[in-house]
């Protein structure tokens, strides 16, 4: 698909660019508003829905229970083994279909909106912006030497990340031992050592993904994040930067009159601080971009206080008429295919 132009940085964009940046880690501003409400909302439905699905019973039974050792998957009243391999390949075909369906409208939404490690990676820095103060402050306190002030925020940051993580390996772990044994038994320490285990070894790999690696999975390690752009086409909706209505770029006083020279973008640098993977958005398509919205919420803002018309970055697909409905037809049709399949073969397996 035909991008739109990238320009080099002058200096002093890359001035900008660098101050939510530190030592290559990034201090991420929060933003409100109409972006940022969904992702919460949808945060909240999903959170909820991870930590009550494992207590939900079905006919006297855990309704969703891999029971590792017995070798078997309850789902629903479904009775599921090893030799029923197949009807995970298809599920598993399913959530990729409806995946690339998803990308091809929307782009990587299902990153910036739905994915744990987004989702993880925002609550922990909903933590830091509590404990530490605003993304420039928490910057100041990683450069100030070590003191109380430091050593209590860093701990008591340090500490709720901890606890947050250890809650999400407990309720993971529901998944797989009955809640009805797995809580009563870790918080007694009577748990097995097997148990313990892997409920430490989830803790430890949560802390280190939301606390530590957090953007870097979507940049280098996630294998989706590297893929996805095939999907793409002229009819997928993308976070644009509006380049004919944004540029000459300047800074300007609030209650200037519109001068003629100067395009509506007032380098105020904002979607660069809010932005998740630290890009700039201005630069043009980037494969680190998660669609996430966070950046068009920030420049809303701003073309509001300067009283210009909103949408200088918005979602944008470069043909919204001429859909490739045969395309979408595809992967619709693939989807349901695989959905009847999977409840043929479920049903049967009853
Ligand atoms: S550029 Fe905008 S949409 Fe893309 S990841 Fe950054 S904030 Fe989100
Ligand atoms: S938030 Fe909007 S006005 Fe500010 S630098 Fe970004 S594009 Fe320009």
């Amino acid at each position: 698909m035909e991008t739109p132009v990238s320009q080099p940085l002058t200096s002093k964009q890359s001035v900008i660019f660098q101050t939510s940046q530190l030592d290559g880690k990034i201090y991420i501003r929060e933003q409100k508003g109409y972006f940022q409400r969904i992702r919460r909302y949808l945060s909240w439905v999903l959170v909820s829905g991870f930590i009550l699905l494992p207590w939900v019973q079905y006919h006297g039974q855990q309704a969703i229970l891999f029971n590792i050792a017995e070798q078997k998957l309850t789902l629903f009243g479904i009775t599921l083994f090893p030799q029923d391999m197949f009807i995970f390949s298809l599920i598993f075909i399913l959530a990729a279909f409806l995946l690339f369906y998803i990308t091809r409208l929307y782009g990587r939404v299902w990153c910036g909106y739905t994915c744990p490690q987004t989702i993880w990676m925002l609550m922990f820095n909903w933590v830091e912006r509590r404990v530490e103060g605003s993304y420039r402050q928490s910057q100041a306190l990683d450069k100030a030497d070590i003191g109380p002030t430091k050593i209590l925020k860093k701990t008591v940051k340090h500490g709720i990340w901890l606890s947050i993580s250890l809650l999400t390996a407990l309720v993971f772990m529901s998944y797989f031992v009955p809640v009805s044994q797995l809580y009563s038994s870790v918080f007694t320490f009577q748990a097995s050592a097997v148990v313990q285990g892997w409920v430490y070894f989830f803790a430890a790999c949560t802390y280190i993904n939301g606390g530590w690696i957090k953007e870097k999975m979507c940049l280098h390690i996630c294998p989706y994040a590297r893929f996805q752009s095939v999907m793409f086409n002229n009819s997928t909706s993308l976070m644009t930067y509006d380049h004919t209505r944004g540029e000459n770029r300047g800074p300007r006083k609030i209650k200037a009159q519109k001068s003629t020279e100067l395009g509506d973008c007032v380098d105020c640098g904002l979607c660069v601080d809010v932005c998740p993977v630290g890009i700039d958005i201005r630069q043009g398509l980037q494969y680190e971009c998660i669609n996430c919205g966070l950046c068009a919420d920030a420049c809303n803002d701003v073309m509001q206080k300067f009283n210009y018309p909103q949408g200088l970055i918005k979602y944008t697909a470069k043909h919204v008429i001429k859909r490739q409905w045969s395309a979408h037809l595809g992967y619709g049709l693939a989807s349901l295919l695989c959905f009847f399949f999977i409840r043929c073969v479920g049903l049967s397996a009853r």
